[in-house]
């Protein structure tokens, strides 16, 4: 039996167009692209051209992007430059639903003397215009919230966000990590100054990821050393990485709306089966404002970690909150910012749907999910006991 992946906000397949495009550059190609000869000047040539690449999928210029080792780093970099850049006071606006790059980064500068506001999400997880606004006082410095979440989809009103930003006169940062090459991001029209992409998301190359900063923003360096990225980012280039990540980002913005209403059909195929035929199930998020391929799920009188230990001996791969927080027992962030109680966040699942997926897949993996509840239930005290009517 085949597996089934449907994980994939927590990484996607390479393309085999993005692998033929690095391999050269894993093999003969080897030059540093610093250097001042002809095998160099192929690689800072790729570099450029990946660069140029990405620009044009922002509808920006190619100066504006830094690349980065992941979405981690691009996060860690936007935020950590702007406290450093304060010379007094710093404020930091962000979300109580934030990737944990962005969350842990913003806790340990508190630990540095930064103030930061998680504003609350409503029970869609979207964060509210009006409380961004009235959270902003005189030391805001940034505003960091993500374009669509990562474990239940919600895309937030980034336009808005944008235009307040503006308004104020403050930074706005958003991890565009699930987003980017989902749907189309033009930073000057959202009022965007910094967004953080990952290669490995939109079936590029594991650690490679960038960082798009606005021309005018005067920010420190991120890794000091060689004048590599404009001197802000110092490092050898990941070449490989970066030529994939530039192929993987033309070929997402290429047929980028037929892919999508692929994606989004199985989708929301999938998510009225399970909801049609596996009662107690409930949906997380938001119908609307959702990203393409995310189903995020609780089945109650059923243990997510359990769930996915069983569906695993089916051979479908998927994911319990998120991909960081498995192996901790506590249940997602982002649930209980949404209002969800622990009984109901402790039965839930993430499937994520990527373009390589098929409808005979979403078919089979709903067969064993309605297989797998069943199963776990039938050996649930409570769900017994409500079944018999004596509760
Ligand atoms: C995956 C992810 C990250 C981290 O990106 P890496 O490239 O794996 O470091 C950050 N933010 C969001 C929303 C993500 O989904």
């Amino acid at each position: 039996m085949s597996m089934i992946y449907l994980d994939n906000a927590a990484t996607t397949p390479l393309l085999p167009e993005v692998l033929k495009e690095m391999l050269p550059y894993l093999e003969g190609q080897y030059g540093n692209p610093s250097g001042l000869y002809q095998i160099s000047a192929e690689a800072k040539n790729a570099v450029e051209n990946a660069r140029k690449t990405i620009a044009d999928t922002l509808g920006c210029e190619p100066e504006e992007i830094y690349f980065t080792s992941g979405g981690t780093e691009a996060d860690n970099w936007a935020i950590k430059s702007v406290y450093r850049a304060g010379k007094k006071k710093c404020h930091i606006i962000t979300s109580q639903i934030e990737h944990h790059a962005v969350l842990h980064t913003c806790q340990a500068l508190e630990r540095e003397g930064c103030a930061v506001t998680y504003l609350k999400v409503d029970e869609m997880g979207r964060i509210s215009p009006e409380e961004l606004e009235k959270a902003i006082c005189p030391d805001t410095a940034l505003i960091t919230i993500m374009t669509a979440n990562n474990e239940v989809g919600t895309i937030q009103p980034v336009r808005k966000i944008g235009e307040i930003a503006r308004r104020h006169n403050i930074f706005f940062h958003t991890d565009a990590v699930q987003a980017y090459g989902h749907f189309p991001i033009s930073v000057n029209k959202l009022g965007i100054d910094m967004l953080s992409a990952s290669a490995h998301k939109f079936r590029g190359p594991k650690g490679a990821g960038f960082l798009y900063i606005k021309k005018d923003l005067d920010l420190p360096p991120f890794m000091h050393g060689g004048a590599q990225e404009r001197g802000r980012r110092a490092g050898t280039e990941n070449v490989p990485g970066i030529v994939g990540m530039g192929r993987a980002a033309s070929l997402a913005h290429r047929e980028m709306e037929e892919r999508e209403q692929k994606t989004s059909a199985m989708r929301d195929y999938m998510i009225r089966r399970i909801l049609g035929e596996i009662p107690f199930a409930r949906l997380n998020g938001s119908w609307k404002n959702r990203l393409s391929g995310n189903c995020n799920i609780s089945f109650q009188f059923v243990e997510g970690a359990a769930l996915l230990v069983l569906l695993d001996e089916e051979g479908i791969c998927a994911a319990a909150g998120s991909a960081c927080s498995t192996g901790s027992r506590e249940p997602s962030h982002v649930l209980k910012a949404m209002g969800l109680p622990d009984s109901i966040a402790h039965g839930t699942i993430r499937l994520t749907i990527g373009s390589q997926n098929t409808m005979e897949e979403i078919d089979r993996a709903v067969e064993s999910i309605r297989k797998c509840v069943a199963r776990l239930r039938s050996n649930s005290p409570e769900f017994e006991d409500l079944m018999d009517g004596r509760k």
